[in-house]
């Protein structure tokens, strides 16, 4: 188990817990760890603001 602290919202999440978060964590390990979370959000906001 690791954690790692989303860098978007501050929260430690165990990746553990988040298999598929954790794989993409494991081939991106000099970006920055985002949350499912953020993830989701700033997928919704990215496809907001390419909608026009
Ligand atoms: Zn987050």
């Amino acid at each position: 188990m690791e954690d790692v602290k989303c860098q978007v919202c501050g929260k430690t999440v165990s990746l553990e817990i988040w298999n598929q978060a954790y794989e993409q964590f494991k081939h991106s390990r000099d970006h920055a760890f985002i949350c499912p979370t953020c993830q989701a959000r700033i997928r919704a906001e990215a496809k907001d603001s390419q909608g026009h």
